[in-house]
């Protein structure tokens, strides 16, 4: 039976929206959450996929955003500030949205699925704050 599958994420980054007209286009932070979640026929065992190995696909991924800013390149303003000063920093060629960063995280967990897995679709959800996230899927 097919059946879907999903690990949780958490990661804290900084980022701003220089486009915003609202509070967004100011430096801030947050909390970050993203849930990995993938469908297909499970094995012999039972398994879509080891949770262990779920970990595997991003965890690199996570580690590299921790703690960091996550900075569009057309950002000047605060690109510089950052290189300036030897802040851990993300660059991006793209807004730094919750749609964004989800279809980031996307690319990058079917980059990192190994050989001979048995996932049909993978799904990755971004959570912004508690009550908002955004999700993006791609069907192999
Ligand atoms: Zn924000």
């Amino acid at each position: 039976m097919r059946t879907t599958i999903s690990k949780q994420f958490r990661w804290e980054m900084g980022h701003r929206l220089p486009f915003h007209n609202g509070l967004c286009k100011n430096i801030h932070g947050h909390s970050y959450e993203a849930h990995v979640i993938l469908s297909g026929e499970p094995d012999a065992q039972g398994m879509v996929m080891d949770y262990f190995d779920m970990k595997l696909l991003i965890q690199k991924k996570i580690d590299e955003l921790d703690h960091a800013f996550l900075c569009d390149t057309s950002d000047t303003v605060v690109r510089s500030f950052l290189e300036a000063h030897s802040m851990k920093t993300v660059l991006v060629a793209f807004p730094t949205t919750a749609e964004n960063i989800a279809r980031m995280l996307l690319e990058h967990v079917i980059s990192q699925l190994p050989v001979g897995h048995r996932v049909d679709a993978v799904r990755v959800r971004v959570f912004e704050t508690e009550k908002t996230y955004a999700e993006v899927e791609s069907v192999l």
